[in-house]
């Protein structure tokens, strides 16, 4: 869990480096619904083909939450994400969201590839793909999995692909 953060090279498969405090809070979040699902935003940037994850946003006030479903507060998720982006002159911005699976597989669901999908299509402007970040296990046994998504050609992103990612912790200075 240390080490250097960033490779001077681009490293391949394409990584998604978690800084140690949002890591942390990733786990305390999802603890803190444990059984039911919740989630939220991904917050940093992108150097070459990997991501930095800075800092994670949690459900918000308004999220429903479930025992296989989870719904974000889309105006919570907005206002973090516009806070960092200021705070950082821009630097640290929307990457993508993450979610729990408590007690499930660190997989994407049919609807998980859905949601990265509409994702994709509801921010064109993006300078990158969005990724999905899943959290699966239960207290004290989390396994992470990060899939990016991948345009396929088919329209509507019906058809797109996820692509997986490596993990790796950094500590930032
Ligand atoms: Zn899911």
């Amino acid at each position: 869990m240390s080490g250097t953060p960033i490779a001077p090279t681009m490293s391949e498969p394409p990584t998604v480096w978690i800084a140690e405090p949002a890591s942390r809070l990733l786990h305390e979040v999802a603890e803190a619904q444990y059984p039911l699902e919740t989630g939220g935003s991904l917050l940093g940037y992108a150097v070459g083909d990997d991501f930095v994850v800075m800092d994670i946003v949690g459900p918000g006030p308004g999220a429903t939450h479930q025992r296989y479903r989870f719904s974000p507060d889309a105006d919570f998720q907005q206002e973090a994400i516009n806070v960092r982006f200021f705070a950082t002159q821009g630097r640290e911005t929307y990457l993508g969201d993450w979610h729990t699976h408590p007690d499930g597989q660190a997989q994407m669901s049919w609807l998980d590839r859905r949601t990265l999908s509409r994702i994709a299509r509801k921010t064109p402007d993006m300078r990158w793909e969005p990724l999905m970040l899943l959290l699966a296990g239960r207290p004290y046994g989390w396994s992470p999995a990060a899939f990016l998504h991948a345009k396929s050609g088919w329209p509507f992103g019906l058809h797109s692909a996820q692509r997986d990612m490596t993990i790796r912790y950094f500590t930032p200075h």
